[in-house]
């Protein structure tokens, strides 16, 4: 059975989803730092289209315009993938429209607060879902702009329709069957009963396309067959289009009601019919095709996993879960590096380690010459090549990437000697004891701090609702313990893949075993053990769900609001 159709009452309490997300903002979240405008003109506004999901799917110049933004309002659906183009602060609209000025029209709402922060020099992105100007209430949020003469731009996007016909290989037009395109939204099918004239839209010879449908499918196929259109049109229903879950279920007219409602399609979900598939489009870009995972690394650490499962297909949700400071001691650091030169081997245990020890190495204003003839050590890979990044040649790293590893390799086979342990301030005492154990003189400094962030806040709880996660990304016994401690039995809705033994025993202490662990503590290894896992498991998935013509395959909290 897929986990999403498990009986709820099997389903772990959702502590932190169970709060209803509040009405208003904090007045803390809603305080960002804007720049003032890099650019001698006035303001204005770029309105972008983001395309389906999928970041490749976005234009060149959506990429350009992203890259010189002073600021981006987007659209809550577009994906972080997305928004990491901009190196700018990204305003999700729901700020807005949770915040003060909730009243009135929300299409001009945005577009006053749009007026508003286009302030001379500052180039203010609109990243809207698809098309800017397709269902995207473009008027309504020109209209303030217009009324104040502020400059602007249109950059298209890739619209729902053409994606999702893409995907599903639907030609959305043909010289025999289709000479016509009609795009029509099915929200208004309720408020409005007459602002669709159904009896002239089937009567027209070609491809339909609905969007917003799904809650009104009964209403728009209903209506479309009593003004005429076969029993047996063709409908293809493409839920989630280019995203990690992404489904397509094939029906007709007379049923495709009841196939949204059986297959619980999540939205957004768009419809096309009276055009058949022309094939089966390869599905699969990557071996993590599929997937969706959250990688709970700290901020400014996510970069290179995340574009590895991008690479591999998959899709990342990065939501921190400990945040890193400055060291609880900063004399004693200063003092370590003060000494740096006496001691014969320098040990760091983190990539997080070398940068802060660099960067107050650097801050006393010396250089490498201050560590004089001590040799480095790293406790795996991605240690050694933050080393090599601040020009630090490493002399040694184990076989296997742990504190016991390190004993191994250097532990015995040197003299007895002076050891400068660099660590975190809070963690494992294994290396300190072991060198001490084998008579070596050790001292260690810790070199930064890290803590679990304060809560999941609200655009979190958000984020996790709208793009549920297949695995959480544990890469550290910290990370691992910040993640029980902010999801507690939430956790067991997701797989866990767990980096080291290290990291697994903190989970399996706290009762939520790793579904994976990497061979070696590395992320190559890490990725490795998930991409094995997703196609052991896609395999009898998809033979389950034949008609559903991509399934997604891996375990999934509720739907977004359910739980
Ligand atoms: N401007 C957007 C449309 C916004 S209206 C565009 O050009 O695509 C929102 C509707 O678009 C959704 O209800 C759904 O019908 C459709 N839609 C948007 N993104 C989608 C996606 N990734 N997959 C399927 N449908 C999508």
């Amino acid at each position: 059975m897929h986990p999403a159709t498990e009986p709820r009452s099997r389903r772990p309490e959702m502590s932190y989803m169970n709060e209803s997300l509040p009405e208003k903002p904090s007045p803390h979240s809603l305080a960002v730092h804007l720049p003032t405008g890099r650019h001698p003109r006035p303001g204005r506004v770029i309105f972008v289209g983001a395309g389906p999901g999928e970041p490749d799917l976005l234009t060149t110049r959506a990429i350009n315009r992203l890259k010189t933004a002073d600021v981006v309002v987007h659209d809550q659906l577009v994906p972080q993938a997305v928004l990491q183009l901009t190196g700018s602060p990204c305003l999700p609209i729901s700020r807005l429209l949770s915040g003060k000025h909730s009243t009135g029209d929300p299409g001009r709402q945005i577009g006053k607060w749009l007026a508003d922060l286009a302030t001379p020099g500052r180039v203010v992105v609109r990243l809207k879902g698809g098309d800017p100007t397709v269902f995207a209430r473009l008027s309504e949020e020109l209209e303030p702009l217009a009324d104040q003469n502020i400059p602007f731009e249109i950059v298209p996007g890739v619209t729902a329709a053409t994606a999702a016909a893409a995907s599903a290989a639907v030609p959305l037009t043909s010289r025999e069957t289709a000479s016509s395109l009609t795009i029509v939204t099915g929200h208004e099918a309720a408020a409005k009963q007459e602002a669709i004239d159904y009896s002239s839209l089937a009567a027209v010879t070609g491809t339909i396309v609905i969007y917003m449908g799904v809650e009104q499918s009964p209403h728009w196929s209903e209506a479309l067959l009593r003004a005429g259109r076969p029993a047996d049109t063709p409908v293809t229903l493409v839920s989630r289009c280019s995203w990690a879950d992404q489904r397509i279920v094939s029906s007709t007219l007379a049923d495709c009601a009841t196939a949204i409602r059986r297959a619980a399609l999540p939205a957004p979900a768009i419809a096309i019919i009276g055009s058949h598939p022309a094939g089966r489009p390869v599905a699969s870009r990557g071996p993590l095709a599929g997937t969706r995972l959250l990688i709970a690394r700290p901020a400014g650490q996510g970069d290179q996993l995340i574009e590895a499962i991008i690479r591999r297909g998959g899709e990342a949700v990065h939501l921190p879960l400990i945040e890193i400071g400055p060291a609880p001691e900063p004399a004693a650091v200063e003092a370590a590096i003060a000494s740096a030169w006496s001691f014969d081997w320098i040990i760091f245990a983190s990539i997080n380690g070398v940068r802060a020890f660099h960067s107050y190495l650097r801050n006393s204003g010396r250089d490498a010459r201050a560590l004089g003839t001590a040799r480095l050590a790293a406790i795996g890979p991605a240690t050694r090549e933050a080393l090599e990044a601040c020009g630090l040649t490493c002399d040694l790293m184990p076989g296997c990437y742990r504190s016991e590893g390190v004993l191994e390799a250097i532990g015995d086979s040197v003299p007895q000697g002076r050891f400068l342990l660099v660590r975190a301030d809070r963690g494992r005492d294994v290396l300190r004891q072991g060198l001490e154990a084998r008579g070596h003189q050790v001292d260690q400094v810790a070199a930064y701090s890290s803590r679990p962030v304060p809560n999941i806040d609200l655009e979190a709880r958000r984020t996790l609702q709208q793009f549920p996660c297949d695995w959480i990304v544990l890469t550290s016994s910290s990370i691992a313990t910040a993640a029980v401690q902010l999801f507690g039995d939430h956790l067991t809705n997701w797989k866990i893949a767990s980096i080291s033994p290290v990291t697994s025993a903190t989970l399996i202490a706290a009762g939520f075993p790793p579904t994976v662990e990497a061979d070696e503590a590395t992320t190559t290894s890490l990725l490795a053990a998930i991409e094995d896992h997703h196609q052991s498991s896609s395999g009898s998935a998809n033979r389950a769900n034949s008609n559903d013509r991509e399934k997604p395959t891996a375990a999934r909290p509720p739907e977004s609001g359910t739980g």
